[in-house]
C-alpha cells in the first residue's frame, strides 16, 4: 500500500500572514483532508532577528480563523518535533557532516558552501510540468551557502533537510519558490533521497492582474479579514477559488465538497487575479446562511468592539435586532452604521436623507403612519404591515417611496434592515417618540 500523503506549511513569522501564505496553507489542507493524509505546520524561524511570540501568534491566529487545524506541529506536537527550525540544531549539524563527510562541502570566508555537481537537473512539477534547470554555469548559479559565518543556516539547507526529517511526500507552496526548486533537488541528491512531489501553485496577482499582490494591497494580510468581520468560511472560500474551481463556474461551494474534488493536478496554472469585492460578497453569502446564534454571537462581538454598550439591551432585544442584520450586512464592520440605532438613546440623523425624504408633503403623511401605528393593539412586525401598506394605497403613493420618511424619521438614516421588523423590535414607544420628533 502507498504511503498517506503528509504535507507541510512552512512559514517564517514575519509577524504577518500573507494571503497567499493562507491559500499555499489551504492547499496542503485541503490536500491532506481529500486524501487522509497529515499536514503538518513547521515554523520556518532560522532568521532570529524577527522572530517573536507574536509573530508565531499572527499564524495560528490566522490559521484557526481560517479552520485550517494542523495534525502536527506547535502546540499539538507529534513525532517529527521539534516543529520550530530554531530549535532543531542538532539535526542539521548532522546532515552537515554528512554532506561533509560525502565531500559535498567546502569553507568560503567561514561560510560553508555547496559544490553543486554542475548540471542539468529536472523538476518534475504536477502543476507547472516537468522543467529542466542548466545548473552547469557558475556565474548565473553560483554554489549555494548552506551555512553562514555566523552559524546561521540558510533557506534551502534547512528547509530541504526538514522535509526529508518530516517524511515530507508533497511540497505545495508558491510558484516564487519554483526557481529554488534545482537547488533543492541537487541536495536531495547528495542525501541520496528522492525528492519529494513538487506542486508550486500560481501567484495571487492584483485584480487588475498587473503585478503580485504585495503587502501594501488591501486585502493581503489575513489579520485584515478577522478585524473587518468577515465570515471565515467565505474567506476560506474564496481562497480555495484562487488556483482552483469547482469547473462548473460555482463560486460559493462548501468546504466539504472542496475536500471531496480538490486534487494537484486540478489547480489552474495560470495566475490567479484577486478580487476583494468577491471576497466580501461571499461574506454577506455566507453570513445569510449561517446558524442564527452563531451569527448573533459574532455580531454582538462585533458590536461590543466597536464600544456599542450591549449590557443595557436585554438579552432577547439584541438577539432580535441582529436577526434583522443577517443577509444584509457583508462585513461585519459595517454593523455599527447599518444596526447602530437600535443601541441609541438619541438619533443620529443623516441629513442627506432628512432633505430628501423629510419633505413638506411628507411630513403629513409621516403623522398619518404614526397615527395608525398607534392605534395598532398588537405592535408586531405583520401588524405594521397590515395597516401602513393599505395607508400607502389611500394615498396613492408607491409603497417604497411612502414608507421612506418612516425610516429616516425612526432609524436616521435612509438604508437599514427591513422596517416592519425593526419597528417591532423598537417597540410602539419608541417608534411614535422618533415620528413626532423630526
Ligand atoms: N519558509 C518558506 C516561505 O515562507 C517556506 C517555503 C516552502 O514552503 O518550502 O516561503
Amino acid at each position: 500500500m502507498s504511503q498517506k500523503p503528509r504535507v507541510r506549511f512552512a512559514p517564517s513569522p514575519t509577524g504577518y500572514l500573507h494571503v497567499g501564505g493562507a491559500r499555499t496553507a489551504l492547499f496542503n489542507w485541503l490536500y491532506a483532508r481529500h486524501t487522509g493524509g497529515t499536514f503538518v505546520l513547521r515554523v520556518e524561524d532560522t532568521d532570529d532577528k524577527r522572530n517573536t511570540e507574536e509573530a508565531v501568534q499572527v499564524i495560528y491566529d490566522g490559521l484557526r480563523w481560517l479552520g485550517l487545524d494542523w495534525d502536527e506541529g506547535p502546540l499539538v506536537g507529534g513525532e517529527r518535533g521539534p516543529y520550530f527550525q530554531s530549535q532543531r540544531n542538532a539535526i542539521y549539524e548532522r546532515y552537515l557532516e554528512q554532506l561533509r563527510a560525502a565531500g559535498h562541502l567546502y569553507e568560503d570566508g567561514g561560510a560553508v558552501r555547496f559544490r553543486s555537481p554542475r548540471q542539468t537537473v529536472q523538476v518534475v512539477d504536477i502543476v507547472c510540468g516537468t522543467i529542466d534547470f542548466d545548473l552547469s554555469n557558475p556565474e548565473t548559479h553560483p554554489d549555494m551557502t548552506i551555512r553562514r559565518p555566523d552559524g546561521s543556516w540558510i533557506f534551502h539547507f534547512v528547509n530541504v533537510v526538514d522535509d526529508i526529517e518530516m517524511g515530507i511526500t508533497h511540497v505545495i507552496r508558491g510558484e516564487d519558490h519554483l526557481s529554488n526548486t534545482p537547488k533543492h533537488v541537487e541536495l536531495y541528491n547528495a542525501f541520496g533521497v528522492r525528492p519529494p512531489i513538487f506542486a508550486h501553485i500560481p501567484l495571487i496577482l492584483k485584480k487588475d492582474g498587473k503585478g503580485k499582490m504585495s503587502k501594501r494591497d488591501e486585502g493581503s494580510a489575513v489579520a485584515s479579514y478577522i478585524t473587518d468581520g468577515y465570515a471565515p468560511e467565505a474567506v476560506r472560500n474564496y481562497l480555495c477559488l484562487l488556483g482552483w474551481s469547482p469547473k462548473d463556474n460555482r463560486e460559493k461551494i462548501d468546504i466539504a465538497e472542496v475536500v471531496q474534488l480538490f486534487d494537484l493536478d486540478k489547480i489552474n496554472r495560470g495566475n490567479a487575479a484577486f478580487d476583494l469585492e468577491k471576497c466580501a460578497w461571499l461574506s454577506g453569502e455566507y453570513f445569510r446562511e449561517m446558524d442564527p446564534a452563531r451569527f448573533r454571537e459574532l455580531g454582538r462581538e462585533a458590536l461590543v468592539r466597536a464600544g456599542v454598550d450591549l449590557a443595557r439591551f436585554d438579552a432577547a432585544y439584541v438577539d432580535a435586532a441582529l436577526d434583522t442584520c443577517r443577509g444584509k450586512v457583508r462585513l461585519l464592520k459595517e454593523l455599527p452604521a447599518y444596526a447602530g440605532f437600535y443601541f441609541r438613546d438619541e438619533r443620529i440623523m443623516d441629513e442627506a436623507a432628512r432633505t430628501k425624504f423629510l419633505t413638506p408633503e411628507a411630513l403629513p403623511r409621516l403623522a398619518a403612519m404614526r397615527e395608525a401605528l398607534g392605534a395598532l393593539t398588537t405592535f408586531d412586525a405583520a401588524a405594521i404591515e397590515g395597516v401602513l401598506k393599505p395607508l400607502a394605497a389611500q394615498y396613492g403613493v408607491k409603497l417604497g417611496a411612502f414608507l421612506q420618511p418612516l425610516r429616516v424619521a425612526v432609524t436616521g438614516s435612509a438604508a437599514g434592515p427591513s422596517l416592519y421588523h425593526l419597528l417591532e423590535i423598537l417597540g410602539r414607544e419608541r417608534v411614535l417618540r422618533l415620528c413626532a420628533d423630526v
